[in-house]
């Protein structure tokens, strides 16, 4: 009996109970958000680190729920994921974040390249490149203004990742593979890969000013980058030591705090406006 009680008490350890209950709670949530639109985004610019020119932003998506306040996306896109609702909301952030990059376009700034973060469902929609073809056309934008961020991840599910990158890239959409360097193969599969950019890790550039592993691994992505003729950019970029490394190193583009932390379209204007 004792040993019962034991196992029963450790399968219903509060954390457990706390975090399903949570679990549940957000997924009800997520489907009434949806239907609401209570999402929006932030765009995280990116720079070039030879001249501090605005290259680019990053649309991230930002939930702020009526009662509960902002929920980060590390808590609900896994639950999105798991349930499938990140289809219907990624597909929302992308439609979005093109129309407004058109808008932009339209209001007369110089056009700069907007990329959306894809997660792994999204990726394996049999629909996946009609559907941004669709939304191309729909809002207009010409494919070279948008930039799709996808993770190693994809490559361990399936072998038809190549071909589906290669119809994507087609349209002319650029593709860039984030948190590089944290998956298993990175080294070995980027040879072969229809892709644009390789975004360097955020891991390994918190330390890079002072860790001599982070240091050899930041050196090595650069020099693959080069020698495959791929762009780069540095992720989670928060201090002037860390710019110097990436700079004295020869990396191209930057994002992070130090620049700017995401922020609402009407700001991204104002930066906009000041680069003109
Ligand atoms: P990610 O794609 O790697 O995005 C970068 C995250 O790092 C963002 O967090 C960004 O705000 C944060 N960040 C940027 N610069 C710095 C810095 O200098 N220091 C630190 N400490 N953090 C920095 P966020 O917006 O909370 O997003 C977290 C993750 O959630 C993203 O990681 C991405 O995996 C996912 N996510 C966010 N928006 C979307 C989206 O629209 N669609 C999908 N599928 N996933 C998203
Ligand atoms: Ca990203
Ligand atoms: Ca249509
Ligand atoms: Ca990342």
């Amino acid at each position: 009996v004792k040993e019962r009680g034991r196992n029963g008490f450790e399968f219903f350890h509060p954390s457990i109970e706390e975090k399903s209950l949570e679990r549940i709670l957000l997924e009800n949530e997520l489907r009434k958000a949806m239907e609401h639109e209570h999402f929006h985004i932030d765009y995280q610019p990116k720079y070039e680190l030879l001249t501090g020119k605005l290259v680019g932003a990053e649309a991230l998506v930002r939930w702020n729920h009526p009662e509960l306040g902002r929920i980060p996306p590390n808590k609900f896109i896994p639950i999105a994921e798991e349930t499938g609702l990140i289809v219907p909301i990624g597909e929302w952030i992308l439609r979005r974040a093109c129309e407004q990059n058109r808008a932009w376009q339209a209001e007369g700034y110089a056009p700069f390249r907007v990329s959306v973060n894809l997660s792994v469902r999204q990726f394996f929609q049999p629909d996946l490149v009609e559907r941004v073809r669709e939304i191309l056309e729909d809002t207009g934008l010409e494919p070279q203004w948008l930039e799709l961020e996808i993770t190693e991840s994809i490559f361990a599910e399936t072998d038809n990742a190549v071909p589906i990158l290669q119809s994507i890239r087609d349209l002319g959409v650029h593709i860039s593979i984030d948190d590089f360097g944290t998956g298993y193969s990175s080294f070995s599969y980027v040879k072969h890969l229809p892709v644009d950019t390789i975004k360097i890790d955020a891991s390994f550039i918190r330390d890079v000013h002072m860790n001599k592993e982070s240091q050899a691994i930041v050196r090595a992505i650069l020099t693959i980058a080069q020698t495959l003729h791929l762009n780069v950019i540095a992720e989670g970029v928060e201090r002037e030591e860390q710019l110097a490394f990436l700079h004295a190193e020869g990396c191209r583009e930057g994002q992070g705090y130090l620049f700017s932390k995401p922020i609402p379209r009407q700001e991204i204007e104002t930066l906009l406006k000041a680069a003109e």
